[in-house]
């Protein structure tokens, strides 16, 4: 919270700085920022998929913050989950004549017909972490390399439990995000290549059987969910024996599987939690890993995220290329996408001081 507020702050800071600035201009002693004023001060769209998350919260507030420093107003939506809300919200912002969009789709196939009318209006569009599917209209891609992300928490499993110096066999089971998300086959691809390999040496059991991407997903990224399925599996495949490891795709889904894993007994000395994967290092479950429950979480710098939407955006107005690093990952089904990939970490308790405290993501009081 007190990093939200840090940020409500940083935008009033910048807010007031566009304020002085326009001022500066009405009375002609603006120079250049007057000169620069045609590409900005223009209003950006921005599209986040829920509130439900703490992540997509710090990403909105982030990204106003970097638009509004580079000279730009801001109009921020929050789609509430519901991909129908959110190309209505979308419809808005390009009525409200908006000069480019920034995207975080919730269902990635749902917004063809809404980016048909952006281009139109001659709107680019930025997809942010998550890439938009079916649709040449999308000019750029900004995100994290998400085929590590799945690695990072595979490997940390397979770590952890020493499979590979010829210890178990041990039981795991398998979780993944929501179906409609282009990120979730990326994260599950990339883990079941680490994963795989000790499945069909039997050094790891999946004891529900559920081990295709169709069987394991999560509509929306939903804890409650995940919680129900963990339960439901602990019921029918657990009558005997334990579970030893969890991949899970993001912090609100081990949350809920740790939830239904304490209600079996597990957590205490004679029965202990399984190593659990987790994604976003969002404050709960950074804390819980502190407290020795959840083992890990991929840790995404949001704020360099958005420091690499908000460049594309503003070289983009600007009749200029911006930074990419990758021209061949991200195929949408109409074209490659452009990209920039940022780095994930793979975060737990022995370096989270260092990479989130330290790296002043988050404060020492926050994790208290
Ligand atoms: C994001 C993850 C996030 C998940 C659920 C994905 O598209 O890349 O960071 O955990 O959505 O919000």
């Amino acid at each position: 919270m007190r990093n939200r507020r840090a940020a409500l702050a940083a935008i009033a800071g910048a807010a007031s700085l566009a304020l002085t600035l326009s001022a500066c201009g009405q009375s002609g002693e603006g120079g250049s920022e007057e000169k620069a004023g045609d590409a900005k001060g223009g209003t950006i769209g921005i599209a986040m998929p829920t509130k439900s998350s703490e992540r997509w919260i710090t990403d909105g507030a982030n990204v106003e913050k970097d638009l509004k420093a580079k000279g730009y107003k801001t109009k921020l939506v929050f789609g509430e989950d519901d991909p129908d809300q959110q190309v209505s919200q979308i419809e808005n912002l390009i009525t409200q004549g908006v000069k480019a969009l920034i995207i975080a789709a919730i269902d990635n196939k749902s917004l063809n017909n809404v980016l048909q009318q952006a281009a139109d209006a001659k709107i680019p569009v930025i997809s942010y972490d998550r890439l938009i599917l079916g649709s040449k209209n999308v000019d750029y891609y900004a995100s994290f390399d998400n085929e590590k992300v799945g690695k990072l928490q595979a490997t940390y499993l397979v770590d952890k439990l020493g499979v590979a110096s010829g210890k178990g066999p041990f039981n795991i089971e398998l979780f993944a995000g929501s179906n409609d998300d282009n990120n979730t086959k990326y994260f599950f691809n990339g883990a079941m290549s680490v994963l795989q390999p000790y499945i069909d040496s039997k050094k790891l059991v999946v004891k529900s059987g559920q081990t295709k991407m169709t069987q394991v997903t999560t509509l929306r990224w939903d804890g409650a969910t995940a919680q129900k399925r963990m339960e439901d599996i602990l019921t029918s495949s657990y009558k005997s024996g334990k579970v030893d490891a969890v991949l899970s795709p993001y912090d609100g889904i081990s949350i809920g599987i740790i939830a239904a894993l304490k209600s079996d007994g597990y957590g205490t000395a004679a029965k202990p939690l399984p190593v659990i994967s987790g994604q976003d290092a969002e404050l709960a479950s950074v804390k819980s890993i502190i407290a020795g429950q959840q083992s890990m979480t991929v840790y995404k710098d949001l704020r360099k995220l958005a420091q690499v939407a908000t460049d594309m955006v503003d070289a983009t107005l600007n009749g200029k290329k911006p930074e990419i690093n990758d021209t061949k990952s991200y195929d949408n089904g109409t074209k490659v996408v452009p990209a920039y990939l940022l780095q994930p970490v793979s975060v737990d308790k022995t370096n989270y001081q260092k990479e989130l405290v330290d790296g002043g993501y988050y404060t020492a009081d926050q994790l208290k």
